[in-house]
């Protein structure tokens, strides 16, 4: 189940901020609109075809929809939070 962000609304800004910053703030590949929110945050469950459980792990990630049509994209929170120019931030 996602997780709301409305009780952590500097988390929310935080990530927003990133997302621009990372420039994936393109418009909606479905309907064009400008305008997104962030859902909240999940995990997804990522396992190897045809595994039950074995050797599955969660990546958690941030849920953003269009604010027009809905059109949900997700992103790894743990690569959102990198910091360009920080140890092990992107480049
Ligand atoms: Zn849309």
């Amino acid at each position: 189940m996602a997780r709301s962000l409305d009780s952590d609304p500097a988390r929310a800004n935080f990530l927003a901020y990133q997302i621009k910053e990372k420039k994936a703030d393109k418009p909606c590949p479905r309907c064009g609109n400008h305008h997104f929110s962030i859902v909240g945050e999940s995990a997804l469950n990522v396992r190897p075809p045809g595994t039950w459980g074995l050797n599955a792990r969660d990546v958690p990630i941030t849920v953003v929809a269009c604010s027009n049509c809905g059109f949900i994209s997700l992103h790894a929170s743990a690569i959102l939070e990198k910091v360009p120019g920080l140890l092990g931030g992107a480049q």
